[in-house]
């Protein structure tokens, strides 16, 4: 029978032309099945035009529609030492990794990128599905550091779009590691005073869930993003209990105060510029005029003030604010009029969040 697929399609092929049609135009929705024309889903940033579900992201693309203008310089990540267990299973490590880098031209699955959001300086460690899964081994772990430590050193806001599957098994305790270190690493910049952000995206589970992408100051997701630790089966398996509809979806996980809020793509770059100008607002004003409201002010009506700081603030860096305010305090007496204006704005910002 070669001689048909050999002999005989080729020929075929040479008098009619090779297909005219590539058959990468459309493809099907996951959720609705409605088709869906490449180049519409492109300019809808991967969104179901029939139904709005998200569907993957490519890293870049997610890059290039959060920063301004499109445009970021992505930051080097140090290079760590490859299968340092000379893992196997059916395949060796080593060549999984050699054909995650051809599949996607990248060293690994983050990319570290720094630019600005609404104005606002901004790292964003991002993680690449496509590479074996966004696993968090070593190199991983490293990118989350490098990124934690070029905000800081930038003065800049860290934020993490993990899209994992968790720890990377091929690395064994070594992967395992990352989750300590990751979560020291954004411990870094929140005592700097500097806001850490985390967008879930779907899906953000295992050893990822279980470290750095839970403690961000605010949680930001993706609608339909699956998040957890475990599965949906093996939690049903272990308690042998049916689970709730809905089960680790962004929306649920809002519901029940794990999630801040669940945000439409196409909205994702404005909450974010939104959340940074309220965020990083101070930590300009600390080495200018803009006085912050002083905790006499604060402490004056019994406003939810302070409760509001403790919102949008690492400790360290409210404690500087009000340090350095109290001794400008010191010498001018402000207009009494003043103050409780200024507290008043602060308010309302804090709570319409
Ligand atoms: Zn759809």
């Amino acid at each position: 029978m070669n001689w048909l697929s050999n002999f005989i399609r080729p020929k075929i092929n040479s008098i009619v032309g090779q297909k005219e049609v590539p058959d990468n135009l459309w493809q099907k929705c996951p959720s609705c099945e409605g088709m869906l024309f490449n180049r519409d889903l492109t300019e809808n940033l991967n969104v179901c035009t029939h139904c709005g579900h998200h569907l993957k992201f490519a890293v870049k693309d997610r890059l290039a529609s959060l920063f301004d203008e499109g445009k970021y310089v992505t930051v080097r990540v140090p290079d760590v030492p490859t299968d340092p267990l000379k893992f196997r299973d059916k395949k060796k490590y080593a060549d999984r990794l050699k054909d995650a880098q051809t599949k996607t031209g990248e060293k690994d699955a983050i990319i570290v990128a720094e630019g600005t959001i609404g104005g606002n300086a901004a790292v964003i460690a991002a993680f690449n599905f496509d590479f074996m899964g966004g696993s968090m081994g070593a190199a991983v772990g490293e990118g989350l550091v490098r990124a934690a430590e070029t905000a800081v050193n930038k003065n800049a806001a860290l934020i993490a779009i993990p899209a994992s599957g968790g720890a990377r098994m091929q690395e064994g305790i070594l992967s395992l590691i990352q989750m300590p270190r990751t979560t020291i690493a954004v411990q870094f910049v929140k005592d700097a005073g500097l806001p850490y952000i985390v967008l879930l995206t779907d899906p953000t589970t295992g050893g990822v869930s279980a470290s750095f992408a839970m403690l961000g100051d605010v949680h930001i997701a993706e609608p339909g993003a699956m998040i957890g630790f475990a599965g949906k089966r093996v939690i049903e398996e272990t308690i042998r209990e049916q689970l709730p509809a809905g089960f680790q979806t962004a929306e649920y996980l809002k519901d029940h105060g794990m999630v801040d809020m669940v945000v439409a793509r196409k909205d994702l770059a404005a909450t974010i510029g939104r959340v940074l100008g309220l965020l990083m607002k101070r930590n300009t004003s600390t080495g200018k005029q803009k006085p912050l409201p002083s905790d006499k002010a604060g402490s004056n009506g019994s406003s939810p003030q302070p409760s509001g700081r403790g919102v949008f603030t690492a400790p360290g860096f409210g404690s500087t604010g009000a340090t350095i305010n109290k001794a400008k305090d010191v010498t001018p007496p402000a207009p009494a009029n003043d103050k409780p204006v200024q507290d008043k704005r602060n308010v309302r910002k804090a709570t319409t969040r």
